[in-house]
């Protein structure tokens, strides 16, 4: 489904990733870890054409992505859900989720809002309601069912966890392995990280901008480097 190979990337002359590599198939949560500043988000923003790499290849759904415009990457089926999730906060729950289904069509947008409905009730019983006005938890639950109104091939979150109870990030991560089960491939950044590796069929532990271990979530999450560096033990 998405694939780096060796990609270069930063901000003007500052490089941030250093020939990163790594793939994503369809219907598996890959999780990336590491610590702050390491360059997930950046490794994100790359592969949504936010940020240009400067060498490399992204390959996604067959076809070449490095350089291509973020929008018609979200045609594509490409679709992040930001760090800080980016709603717009004076707009009601159903009038967010429209506004995530602009790639689609009438009948598509129509099918896609009840299948967010399903996958969190909350959102339907609270669609008049402005975003602003939602817990942390409510609005990342908001900006991925946004995110599945364009219809993702490959879903990427960034930081879904960030601010919420134990209980809400429970309920967040299990939607997004419900996500997975309906066949989306699902790239997923934590900070987190000992819900991230667990959850995850595969995982990569970003450092300093280069990919320094990868392997089975579960398995990572056993490996004493690991451990010690992002797990507390
Ligand atoms: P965090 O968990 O803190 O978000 P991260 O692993 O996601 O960390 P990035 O946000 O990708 O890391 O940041 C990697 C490096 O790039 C950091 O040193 C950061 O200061 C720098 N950086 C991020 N955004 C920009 C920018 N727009 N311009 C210049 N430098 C940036």
């Amino acid at each position: 489904m998405l694939t780096l190979e060796n990609v270069t990337a930063g901000y003007h002359r500052l490089q941030i990733l250093h020939e990163i590599s790594l793939e994503v198939n369809a219907g598996e949560i890959v999780s990336i870890v590491g610590a702050n500043g390491a360059g997930k988000t950046t490794t994100l923003n790359t592969i949504a054409g936010l940020v240009k790499p400067s060498s490399g290849t992204i390959t996604f759904a067959g076809q070449a992505a490095a350089g291509r415009r973020p929008s018609d990457l979200v045609r594509e089926g490409l679709v992040l859900v930001p760090e800080g999730r980016a709603l717009f906060g004076s707009l009601t729950v159903e009038e967010n989720l429209q506004m995530g289904g602009w790639t689609q069509d009438r009948a598509a947008t129509v099918a896609s809002l009840a299948e967010v409905f399903e996958l969190f009730p909350i959102l339907y019983d609270r669609r008049t309601q402005v975003a602003e006005t939602f817990s942390g938890g409510q609005q990342q639950m908001l900006a991925i069912g946004r995110a599945l109104m364009a219809r993702p091939k490959l879903l990427m979150l960034d930081e879904p966890s960030t601010g919420l109870s134990p209980k809400l990030t429970w309920a967040v991560l299990d939607a997004v392995k419900r996500i997975r089960d309906t066949g989306v491939a699902v790239l997923l950044v934590e900070q987190n990280a000992s819900q991230a590796l667990a959850m995850a069929d595969r995982a990569y532990v970003l450092e300093s901008g280069s990919v320094v271990l990868e392997g089975r979530g579960p398995a990572l999450a056993q490996d004493d480097r690991v451990r010690s560096a992002y797990l507390g033990m």
